[in-house]
This record gives structure tokens, C-alpha cells and sequence, in this order.
């Protein structure tokens, strides 16, 4: 087929304003211009799970809708719409229909319209992006409604990345918070600065969004006005003894008052409502009826229910400058020794089982799961299981749409429609012939418990315990001396390579032999599994007895190298006497578990090695420690290693200590090495630390085990029995692989714990670290109270440190707190288990047990995870962290199954000629490396595409002071860093650049007829809300004498390490442990990379292209979201009534684009020419004696054809009242010689008389909607008719109006006869060009 590429059409200022947004009556309307504005917001706060599971919201929702019903002015806020689809799913037409109309009117008004509200710490950019477009999506198709504002009320500190992706490219207006630190807050009430300008990213003007702090640094009532809380009601009847009116009055107005000094302006926006509120609905609005009767009619303020939206109309009427907020709001505390950023470690096997694969089946489990009170671990243990079984549940789904897809593929079956080769599936068949009585034999125990995985053709599983070394398939397989076939499908538009490892049983082999979907061979280790995998296999199986998992007991590992987005297949089959290949193991310990295999030698040297040609790692042999990393010329002095924080209980005497570390806050109270002996268990290790001995010794001595092979080397540390880490280097990989496994943490002494993983390096970065997530704090004074926690930040996927000369990089697989609180350092949250709770409202502590129950009597959860160190120089650095956190989020799905072979094929290999062994959507065409293909998406009536550039270049801004500078890159070094990187044109000198990728080459298996660019959430074009969007100006003038004001400033008793640094001052004491608020700029990274903005061009290629390009330009830090939509679907319209609802339909949209026709315009007066051209139509509908008329699905496109036979339609077209009207227009325009020109069609008759009658389509008119032309559409609409044609054996004739339609024309088969000129001696008037397209039978 010819494949349409489109111009995506940015629409101008001038074209239709068609996306309906209800709404609600101007706001302003309320407003007095002479007081007090008091907008009255009424919402309700509902937690999807925390302390309730989803299921009781309904009420809410149900009496709302009543007591919005019942008074017009009454207006209320909603956001969470997983609650609300829900509830929408069970109501019955009549609610629709009173709910739709609510909508409509502005009574019921959507707020930020995500699925939830989600975590802004914790939860990775791309599920943040997701989970809102799932509620957005729902909306738009519901009731048209596209939310125009972030209401981000309860999470627990703000990332820049809500700002400026979630908020600003989400197409809202403003953003509104409860919560930010009390010393922020504090600081930002004295200067009215509440209410700000946020720039979300250091490069990007456009990523700015109105924001809102909501100065209680909460969303709940006014103090005395929480009706639903048994509040005093208003009573206004003076005849009551409670007639309280006046005191109430006095009450609010002050509190207005306020309130009103601490922001801008004279409207302010008060919150009414708080969690799960207003499920008495109806007492909530009596009160606020007779309250905001008797305030307005006290005068002093003036108050009316609104909404966000209009509260920021208001605000944007005044045309004032804002205050400029460019950093973030991490970490938060509420109180001096409570900083929320245990959160961001809380449940870390949850954390890492959200970052499953998605697809369309989990959407709604992982959306749920990116709540504040879920990916967070703050809720209680009955709702994390409930999130547990709805995750599991719907990743079981998935799996099996996954494997079906994949089996179906391998099969060599297509996607329906696209018949290419490939073997049908029921050629292929199972190997059940040779050793099928050995498999059964080997595993006849197996067998009972679970049917033959292999008596089905091409059965694939998706093993969910790889990490422990289970998987049924394989390890059965393995076990009986079988071999199995690996799937591995890479969902990144980049070819890699990537080291996979299989489990298997090592009882019938000892060398494994791969073969890859080539038949190359490929280098394959077998290894023992680690002694810790044993462990937390005994575990699994006895917390879990019907556990169904196949444990192995070694894996194989190779590396496979994979196509983009696409699978390959490789075939792990028992190698013959190849066993001299084993891996070896080396010790330090004397009594090493692994007793064969041995080699003590480890411990006569002082170093010893792992070395695969890029990087090398030195272990201290006595200590058991990491000594030292080199990538080639690069080296750091590097160390790791495992401690732990000690809970604080709550119980200390001191004043302001009685804060528990708990769910959400961290709050240590000592650190201790990880170690075999007094590592926290008992009274002894208890007296140890009591005496000071046990804290901090010097070198812990850890077990070192070394596994060497030609895949993967290993060391393997074992800190404590319930503490490991396992070191690796693969084949042909740059970055270090280091997998944590922690758990159960001991609590026996009665402390919790908190444990994390300390590299310490001699990287000189100061007291600067980057993270991917947030943002350093430039802007106020921080006083650090909690030296560790409160230096604690959010990674949801790097972070590094960084000197002159080199770059060390951790990638981490699940969000964690980190911090560097020395030099060099990093340390890395990987678990925690406290016995307290922290007072926030859980009321659980947070004590995972692998039963997932609380206080039972089961073994404390372990949780295993890995991080990728990365060590570059510095100028180089940017590549393989970029590439690298992509592949590690990313990682390539595995599936297992049987080796299938064809019917009666016999050799070695035979039999897997008819797979498809490897596959690819694009084809093989492979993504710039700096540009990531972050969604590909079928909506059913369109594709929904994303495409990001990965690179920052951190960018001045036009007219940006130095302070502006300052703000977005960080402290006067690291502007010298940013001042250098815009020369360089970014972190990475040629990666930073536009680029231009060809979107045709990676959607060539989709059929697609346009392209559209969408907001990120794809529930609006990107012009449209480029056009709609509020904008705030920000002055920095303003923000400057803001942040220089002495008079507030919160340093202290210190001489920090900041002297130097004008502007900032920041001299804070240096505590025992830890440093100064020391993190370091936001490197627009992941949390925020992905991006929307103006600046993106679809190129239109008709004009020059190479054929089949749809080229997109992405500029750094940008990501795309364009829509292409498929093919055009035709439909017949039967023309027995011009009056006929979809018959007037095409005529108005032919006539409206011929009008503008040349022709049509030469044949009359501009004026008439659309009525003119709708006779004309009408005419030839009702004279012909088979007109045929086509429109696309969307009537977008439609075409009016005839068979020809000898009539005269002159006597026809004067009927009706339209063609009257034409008539009198070609009178008027006395051109009657040219129209009948035009019908006389001399050449028509011609091939008529040729061929006969009957023999001929006459393409009367074909067009596309003025607002839709240049997108191909005809084209689609043509091939269509062509193939009609085709079918009937008929000769197609038209007369196009342009050389360029004739072009078009001509590209379908079209002859050209001749030409025809309107105008005869006249050389200005138009031409049209005749043409015949011959049947297909004649050609
Ligand atoms: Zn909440």
C-alpha cells in the first residue's frame, strides 16, 4: 500500500477552538472588585487504599451529586478518578445524564484527573505520565472534559518534575499543594510568596506552571468550619438559643483575613473538605449556604462556592509578576526531627515489583499503585496486600497476552492482516519422541504436582522468581538433561546486548551449550547459585506451601544480543563433555559452604581481581571489601559496604526527639556496620554498642567468594547471614553489576533497623551529589536538624558524584532514598524494618514479614534488588548513564518454553527453521541513541506514540539575572559546570544536539493515515493547549529581593563548607554524622526528561523527503506524544434524500472545501461560492442514475461518483430550493458558458461511447475537510475507490482543478486525456486536466 505521510497541523490562533472544556459560568461574575474574594472549594480527599481499601467512596460521590442537584450555585472539585470510574461504571442512565449535565454547567469540576494522586518522590516519570493519561483518557471520552489543574494536595514533598511534565505539559493551568517543609512555608508566608511562578526545568522556559501552596500545609477546612467533623453548624435563627451567626462570621472573616495577607491580590481560595469528607454532603452544603449567606451579607469579604479554575482566572486577570520558584520541595518535614524520606525506601519489594513491565491488562493496578499512600509504603499491611493481589493479578494477565503474542510470533503467524511467511502453527509440534521416557522418569515427582509443561505446542512461561533461581520450564527441563528455548524481547528501541542467566538443575550436566537465532553459538557459563539464593529459597517454600515455583540450583548465563523492539531465541541445551568449561570458585573464608570447588588461595594474596577487558575491580582479600574500580584509564578508589541506621523509637526524653522513625519518616539514632559478630541481635551485640565497641570498628570482614567464567565473574560478600552482596562483571559490559539481598532484618534486640549500602570513593565531589529526581534548594535557608535524614533525597533511578575528572554513577532498578554525606560517598537505602510507628497516621510500624502479615509468626520480608555502578570520565560520562538507566529500567522480558521442532524433522536443529527466531516491530531500525521511545500504544481507534531525547542541555533563558542562573544550575561551580555545558551545547557534546528521527521507520508495522501531536496525555492536540494554557509571568526582580532578605534567614551557629558561595551563605552547623543540606542540581533527569514542547516539528515530507519519512525533530530533553490513527475506513452513503442527516453531512463538507477551489471560485462570486457549490452537488445526487457517495468513517474525506450514462443533468439541477440558489448565482455571475463547459464532458462521452455505458466512474468531486486537507486523506480515499473500481471493472474518470491534485491523481494510475481551459482565449482562468484511470482488467 502507499503509506500517507501527514503534515502534522499545528492549528493557529484562528482556526476553531473546539476542544470542549466545560466550562463553568466566568467566576469572575462572584468576584467583587472592591473586597475580599473568598473562593469556597469544596472537595473530598480520597485515598486510593492507605488506611481503606478502594471500595468505600461511593457515598461521597452519590450525595454530592444530590446536593449539587438541589442548588445551581453549589460547586464541587473531584480528582481521584479511579474512585470515580468505579462508582461511574455502576450508575444507571439517568445519574449519567445529571452528572454529565453538572459537568457541563461547572458544578462538578475534574481536578488533575489521574487514576490517583500520585507520589511525586518515589514513583519513576513514565508511571507518573501513564496513570494520569488512564484518568484524562476516561474523562475525554466521557464527558469531553480535558482537567485544566494539578491538585497535588497531599503527597509528601513536590518534585520540579510535577511541575513542569505532569503540570505544565499535562496542558493545566495551575498547580495547587498542601504540603511543603514548615520551614519553606514559614519563609514564604512572610513575604506573601504562597502563590509563585514554578519553572519545572532548568533549560525550558515553557515548562513554568501557576502554583499554589495552600497555607495551612494541609487541604482540610478552615480551623472551626469541618461541618463533617462535628464542628459547630451555623445557626442563624435568632429565635434559638444556639444562634451563633455572628461569632462564626467573626471566626471566618479573620481566618480570610489571614489568610488573604500571605498571598496576592484580593481573591484567595479556601479549601472546604478533607479525607473521604463530604460523604454527608448534604450537611456540608446547608452549612456553607447559611455561612456564605451571612459573611456576604456582613460586607467585609465576599464569599461564593467556586473552583480552581476560576480562583486561577482570577489570579491570571491580574496581570501581575509572580514570584519564580525553580527548584523543588524535597526533602519535606513537618517538625524539626521529622523529615519524611523514609518513604522513599518504605516497602522496597513493593517499590521494585511496580516496575514491572506494563501493558494494558496491569494499567490499572500499576496506575493504582503510584498512589502517595502505596508506592510510597506508607499504607497499612492489609492494603499493601490488597495492592499485592491486584498487582499479581493483573501481571498474570498480562503475562498471558504477552506469551500468546509471542508464541503466535515465534509460530511465524502474523498479526491479523499481515500475511507475510512463517510456518502455520499447526505445523509445529513439541519435541515428545527422543528421551521423552528419561523426562518422565527424572521428573515423575514434578509431574504430579503440575501437568508436562511441554504437551502443548510452544507453551512459553514467564518466570516471576528468576532473581531467586526458579522457573518451572527450565529447571524442569534441565532436570531431566533436556534443553529449553529463551525468549527474550527488548522493549527499547535500541539494539543491546544483555546478560541474561537462566535457572536450571545442574544434576544432568555440567556445561550448557546456547545457540542463538542465527545457529551461532553462543558463550555460555553454568554457576552455582549463591548461598543467599539457597536461603531465600527455603524461605519462599516455607512461608509459601503451594508455592508452584521449580527452584534451581546453578544458572546459566550468556550474554544475548537483541534486535530494537523486538525478540530474539536462543536454544540452552546440555553440552557433551564439556565440563572442563566449569566455573571456578575462589574463598577467603576457611569454612567456605561451598566446600568443592575451593580454592583457598584467595586469601594468600593481598588483592585479588575480577577483570572482563573494560573494567576491573580489586578486592582487599583480608577485609573481604571492595578495594577499587578502572574502566581503562580511569580508576577510583572504591569501597562498599552494608550498615544500618538504628530506628529512633519515639522514647528518648529529650525535648523535640520524641519522633519515631516510622513509614514515612526516617529518623536514625546511631549507625553500625553490618557484620557477622555484633551485627545488632542479641543483649551481646546490644552491650557492644552500649560500650561503643560494636559501632563503627574499622573494616567489617566479610566473606568474599570469587566465581569466575567466561560470562560473568563474581564476588560474592556475605556482610551477615541475613546481609550479601554479589559483585559482577559480564562479558563485553562496561558497568558493574551489584545485586543486595537483605533480609530478614534481625530484630531479636529490639531496635529497628534501617540498612544501607555505603560506596565511599575518592571522587573529590565535595558536598555536592546529583540526582535524576529533584532538585537542590537554593532558594531559602535550610536548618538541617536531622543531619542524615534531613540530607536524604529520593532516586528513583541515579544518582552520582562527580570531580574534575570523573563521573561515579549508582543506577538503581526501584526508587530509594539516598544521600552523600561525605565526599565521594553515596549511600543507598535498601530496607528497613522499624518497630514504631511514626505517628502520621498509618498506625502500623513498618515491619514486613514475608507472609505479608503484621505481628504473626513468620520470618521478616527479604528483599533483593540490584544497582549498575558506572564510572566514566567526566566529559564522557553522560553516554553510559544515559543508555545505561534506560536498559536497567527497561530490562528485556524472558520467556521459557520446550524446544519446539517441526513434524518430522530430524536433525540436531532441525525443526526451528520455521520459527521466527527473531523479530522486530521496526524492523531493525534502531532509535538515535539519544532518543527513547517511551510509549507505543494502541488505543483502538489510534496509536499513542512517545518519544523522548534523553540529553539535558541546561539552556539560558532570555533575560535570566545571574541569581535565575544560579537557581537553575545549581551553586556558582556548578554554573561554571552549566556555563561550559552551553557552549558544549549540553552534558554530552554531540548527544545534546536536535535530532531528527524518521517516526515512519519504527511505526512501519502500523498502518496509519495521520500523525498528530498531542499533549502528554494525549486528551488534547498540542496546539490547542499551547493555546489555551494559562501563562503566569514570573519576575525575577521579585524573586531576587525575595531570596536575599536577610531578616529571615535560619543559619545559624555554624561554619559550614559554604563561605564562599555569594548569595547563598548557607552556614549551617555540621552535626556529628553528615553535613549540610549538600545535594546538588536536578539534572533534568529522568523524573523529568520526557517533555512536551512547542518547538517539536513533525516535517511534512511530501515536499522533499525521501519516500515513507515522517521525520520527527526532537530537541534535547524533549519528548513527543503523537497520535497516529489508522487507516481510513470508508463508508457508503446511500444518496436517496439530500436531506438525509449523513447525506448533508458530506455535501456540507464538499462544499465547503470545494469553495476555496479555484475553479469553483473563477465559476462564481467568492460570496456564493459555497451555496453555488452545494447545487452543484445536489444537482449531480439527484440527476445521476447511480450516484455513489463515499466519506471517510469521520467524514473527514468524501468523494461524489456517477456511473455515467447519456443523461443531461441540466434539466435536474435546478431542483430544490439550494439549486435555485446556484442558479441565481451563476446568473448573477454570468459565467453560464463556463459551467456548461464543465458539464458537457465531451471527453467522458467519448469513453463512454468507447466502452459503453455503465463501463465508466465518474469522479464527480473528491475532498477533504478544509480543516483537514494536506494530510493525505484523499490519497486514502482514492486508493480506496480505485480498488472499488478494480473490483467492478470500471474506468475511472475525473478532471482535476490543479497540476498538484493531477500529480496526486496521477500517483493512483490516473492517464491524462487532455486538458480543458475555462476560460478560452483567457490565460488566467483555470484549467482542468482530464484524466482516466483504465480498469485493472485492461491494464
Ligand atoms: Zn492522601
Amino acid at each position: 500500500m502507499i503509506r500517507i505521510t501527514v503534515l502534522l497541523l499545528l492549528a493557529s490562533a484562528a482556526s476553531c477552538r473546539g476542544t470542549a472544556t466545560p466550562h463553568s459560568a466566568d467566576a469572575t461574575a462572584d468576584a467583587h472588585p472592591a473586597t475580599l474574594n473568598v473562593h469556597v472549594v469544596c472537595h473530598s480527599h480520597d485515598d486510593a487504599g492507605w488506611l481503606k481499601t478502594v471500595a468505600g467512596v461511593q457515598y461521597t460521590l452519590d450525595t454530592v451529586v444530590q446536593a449539587l442537584t438541589a442548588n445551581p450555585a453549589r460547586k464541587f472539585v473531584y480528582g481521584e478518578m479511579g474512585f470515580f470510574m468505579r462508582w461511574w461504571a455502576q450508575q444507571d442512565e439517568d445519574t449519567r445524564a445529571l452528572v454529565t449535565q453538572l459537568v457541563e454547567d461547572g458544578q462538578l469540576e475534574f481536578v488533575n484527573g489521574g487514576y490517583v494522586q500520585h507520589d511525586e518522590a518515589t514513583a519513576h516519570y513514565v508511571a507518573m505520565v501513564d496513570q494520569t493519561t488512564l484518568g484524562h483518557t476516561f474523562l475525554h471520552k466521557t464527558f469531553g472534559a480535558v482537567p485544566r489543574i494539578g491538585w497535588q494536595i497531599d503527597p509528601f514533598g513536590h518534585s520540579a518534575t510535577q511541575a513542569g511534565l505532569l503540570s505544565a505539559y499535562a496542558g493545566f493551568d495551575a498547580l495547587f499543594f498542601g504540603r511543603a517543609d514548615y520551614q519553606d512555608m514559614a519563609h514564604r508566608k512572610n513575604r506573601s510568596a504562597l502563590e509563585m511562578v514554578w519553572q519545572g526545568s532548568g533549560s525550558l522556559a515553557d515548562a513554568s506552571i501557576f502554583t499554589g501552596n495552600f497555607i495551612s500545609g494541609n487541604y482540610g477546612p478552615p480551623e472551626g468550619f469541618a461541618f463533617e467533623w462535628a464542628d459547630p453548624p451555623i445557626m442563624d435563627d435568632p429565635r434559638l438559643d444556639e444562634f451563633n451567626v455572628h461569632e462564626r462570621v467573626d471566626a471566618f472573616v479573620e481566618q480570610c483575613q489571614r489568610m488573604a495577607a500571605s498571598t496576592r491580590g484580593p481573591d484567595i481560595m479556601l479549601t472546604i473538605g478533607s479525607d473521604f469528607q463530604f460523604a454527608n454532603a448534604h450537611l456540608q452544603y446547608k452549612n456553607l449556604d447559611k455561612l456564605i449567606r451571612a459573611v456576604n451579607s456582613d460586607g467585609r469579604v465576599n464569599a461564593f462556592y467556586s473552583t480552581p479554575e476560576a480562583y486561577v482566572r482570577a489570579k491570571h486577570a491580574y496581570k501581575e509578576s509572580w514570584p519564580l520558584k525553580q527548584d523543588d520541595f524535597f526533602p519535606y518535614a513537618d517538625f524539626p526531627h521529622a523529615f519524611w524520606t523514609g518513604y522513599f525506601t518504605s516497602r522496597p519489594a513493593s517499590k521494585g515489583f511496580i516496575r514491572s513491565p506494563t501493558t494494558e491488562a496491569l494499567e490499572e493496578a500499576v496506575s493504582l499503585l503510584q498512589h502517595h499512600d502505596a508506592i510510597t509504603g506508607t499504607e497499612k499491611q492489609h492494603v499493601a496486600c490488597d495492592y499485592h493481589r491486584r498487582l499479581h493479578r493483573g501481571l498474570k494477565y498480562a503475562q498471558a497476552v504477552v506469551t500468546s503474542a509471542l508464541e503466535a510470533l515465534i509460530r511465524g503467524q502474523d498479526r491479523p492482516g499481515r500475511g507475510t511467511g512463517g510456518v502455520a502453527a499447526d505445523s509445529i509440534t513439541v519435541d515428545s519422541s527422543a528421551g521423552s521416557d528419561a523426562y518422565a522418569a527424572a521428573s515423575q515427582r514434578l509431574l504430579q504436582e503440575q501437568p508436562n509443561p511441554i504437551d502443548a505446542p510452544i507453551t512459553l512461561e514467564i518466570c516471576d522468581w528468576l532473581n531467586i533461581t526458579a522457573c518451572n520450564t527450565t529447571v524442569r527441563l534441565s532436570s531431566a538433561g533436556k534443553g529449553f528455548m529463551v525468549a527474550a524481547y527488548n522493549p527499547l528501541g535500541w539494539s543491546r546486548e544483555v546478560p541474561l542467566r537462566v535457572p536450571v538443575s545442574s544434576g544432568t550436566a555440567c556445561a550448557w551449550a546456547v545457540t542463538g537465532p542465527e545457529n551461532e553459538a553462543v558463550t555460555a557459563q553454568l554457576l552455582p547459585a549463591s548461598p543467599s539464593t539457597h536461603d531465600l529459597q527455603q524461605l519462599l517454600a516455607g512461608v509459601n506451601a503451594t508455592c508452584p515455583t521449580t527452584f534451581g540450583d546453578a544458572e546459566v548465563a550468556f550474554v544475548a544480543r537483541l534486535p530494537p523492539l523486538g525478540y530474539s531465541t536462543f536454544f540452552v541445551q546440555p553440552a557433551s563433555g564439556a565440563c572442563a568449561r566449569r566455573g571456578s570458585i575462589q574463598s577467603n573464608a576457611k569454612d567456605a559452604s561451598l566446600q568443592t570447588d575451593v580454592d583457598n588461595a584467595v586469601d594468600k594474596e593481598q588483592y585479588v581481581s575480577l577483570d572482563n577487558g573494560i573494567a576491573r575491580l580489586e578486592f582487599d582479600t583480608h577485609t573481604g571489601l571492595l578495594h577499587s574500580l578502572t574502566l581503562q584509564d580511569t580508576k577510583v578508589q572504591l569501597s562498599m559496604h552494608l550498615a544500618w541506621y538504628n530506628s529512633s523509637d519515639g522514647l528518648e526524653t529529650q525535648e523535640n526527639r520524641g519522633q519515631a522513625s516510622g513509614a514515612y519518616i526516617f529518623r536514625p539514632n546511631g549507625l553500625y556496620n553490618v557484620s557477622r559478630e555484633g551485627s545488632g541481635e542479641g543483649w551481646w551485640g546490644m552491650l557492644l554498642r552500649r560500650l561503643g565497641i560494636g559501632s563503627n570498628r574499622g573494616d567489617p570482614i566479610v566473606q568474599l567468594d570469587i566465581v569466575r567464567g567466561d560470562v560473568v565473574l563474581e564476588a560474592r560478600q556475605v556482610f551477615a547471614n541475613w546481609a550479601t552482596l554479589v559483585t559482577r562483571l559480564y562479558k563485553g559490559q562496561s558497568q558493574v553489576e551489584m545485586e543486595w539481598t537483605v533480609g530478614p532484618i534481625p530484630f531479636a534486640d529490639g531496635l529497628g533497623k534501617e540498612v544501607v549500602v555505603v560506596y565511599t570513593s575518592d571522587v573529590d565531589s565535595k558536598d555536592e551529589f546529583w540526582t535524576d529526581a529533584n532538585d537542590y534548594r537554593p532558594s531559602w535557608e535550610l536548618n538541617v536538624t536531622e543531619p542524615v535524614a534531613g540530607n536524604y533525597y529520593p532516586v528513583t533511578a541515579a544518582m552520582y558524584v562527580q570531580d574534575a575528572g570523573k563521573q561515579l554513577t549508582v543506577l538503581t532498578d526501584r526508587s530509594q532514598g539516598g544521600a552523600s554525606l561525605q565526599s565521594g560517598q553515596m549511600e543507598v537505602m535498601l530496607h528497613r524494618r522499624t518497630l514504631a510507628d511514626d505517628a502520621r497516621g498509618v498506625g502500623e510500624p513498618l515491619n514486613e514479614t514475608a507472609c505479608g502479615c503484621l505481628a504473626c509468626d513468620c520470618p521478616g520480608l527479604v528483599a533483593r534488588g540490584r544497582h549498575w555502578l558506572v564510572l566514566a570520565p567526566r566529559e564522557e560520562a553522560a553516554k553510559p548513564r544515559r543508555t545505561l538507566q534506560q536498559e536497567l529500567n527497561d530490562p528485556p522480558l524472558l520467556a521459557f518454553s520446550a524446544i519446539p521442532r517441526e513434524v518430522g524433522s530430524s536433525g540436531a536443529d532441525g525443526g526451528r527453521i520455521g520459527l521466527r527466531r527473531t523479530f522486530s516491530i521496526s524492523e531493525g531500525h534502531i532509535l538515535h541513541s539519544n532518543v527513547h521511545l517511551l510509549t507505543l500504544k494502541d488505543t483502538g481507534s489510534s496509536y499513542l506514540v512517545r518519544l523522548a531525547h534523553l540529553y539535558q542541555v541546561c539552556a539560558l533563558r532570555a533575560g535570566a539575572s545571574q541569581h535565575v542562573l544560579k537557581a537553575a544550575c545549581g551553586t556558582p561551580r556548578s554554573r561554571q559546570l552549566c556555563v561550559s555545558a552551553v557552549t558544549q551545547e549540553g552534558e554530552d557534546s554531540i548527544l545534546s544536539r536536535p535530532t531528527t528521527e524518521n517516526l515512519n521507520a519504527v511505526l512501519q508495522l502500523l498502518h496509519y493515515q495521520e500523525v498528530r501531536e498531542m499533549s502528554l496525555t494525549g486528551n488534547q492536540l498540542h496546539a490547542d493547549m499551547q493555546r489555551d494554557r494559562l501563562r503566569f509571568d514570573a519576575s525575577n526582580d521579585l524573586t531576587t529581593s525575595w531570596l536575599h532578605d536577610a531578616s529571615v534567614s535560619h543559619a545559624s551557629n555554624g561554619k559550614g563548607g559554604d563561605s564562599g558561595r555569594s548569595g547563598s551563605g548557607r552556614g549551617i552547623a555540621r552535626q556529628a554524622v553528615g553535613r549540610p543540606q549538600q545535594r546538588q542540581l536536578l539534572l533534568d533527569d529522568s523524573a523529568e526528561l520526557a517533555r512536551l514542547r512547542a518547538g517539536a516539528q513533525i516535517i511534512d515530507c511530501h515536499g522533499g523527503c525521501a519516500v515513507d519519512e515522517l521525520l520527527v525533530t526532537l530537541k534535547p530533553m524533549e519528548a513527543l506524544a503523537t497520535m497516529p490513527r489508522p487507516d481510513l475506513v470508508a463508508r457508503h452513503i446511500h444518496p436517496s434524500n439530500p436531506n438525509d442527516q449523513e447525506t448533508q453531512k458530506a455535501i456540507d463538507v464538499l462544499a465547503q472545501a470545494l469553495s476555496h477551489d479555484d475553479v469553483t471560485l473563477y465559476l462564481c462570486r467568492p460570496g456564493l461560492a459555497e451555496s453555488f457549490m452545494r447545487a452543484m452537488i445536489i444537482s449531480y445526487l439527484l440527476s445521476g442514475p447511480s450516484p455513489i457517495l463515499l466519506a471517510a468513517d469521520d467524514f473527514s474525506c468524501c468523494a461524489l461518483m456517477g456511473e455515467v450514462g447519456m443523461h443531461d443533468c441540466r434539466e435536474s439541477r435546478a431542483e430544490g430550493a439550494a439549486a435555485e440558489e446556484a442558479v441565481q448565482a451563476l446568473l448573477a455571475s454570468n459565467r453560464t458558458e463556463a459551467y456548461t463547459l464543465l458539464k458537457e464532458q465531451p471527453e467522458l462521452q467519448r469513453l463512454v461511447q468507447q466502452h459503453g455505458t455503465g463501463s465508466v466512474l465518474c469522479i464527480h468531486f473528491i475532498a477533504a475537510h478544509p480543516q483537514r486537507q494536506g494530510q493525505g486523506l484523499g490519497s486514502q480515499l482514492l486508493q480506496h475507490i480505485c480498488k472499488m473500481a478494480d473490483q467492478r471493472r470500471h474506468h475511472l474518470y475525473l478532471e482535476a482543478s490543479s497540476a498538484k491534485s493531477q500529480a496526486l491523481y496521477a500517483r493512483h494510475g490516473f492517464q491524462h486525456v487532455c486538458d480543458k481551459p475555462l476560460g478560452g482565449e483567457n490565460e488566467a482562468a483555470p484549467v482542468l486536466h482530464v484524466m482516466v484511470r483504465p480498469s485493472e482488467a485492461s491494464h
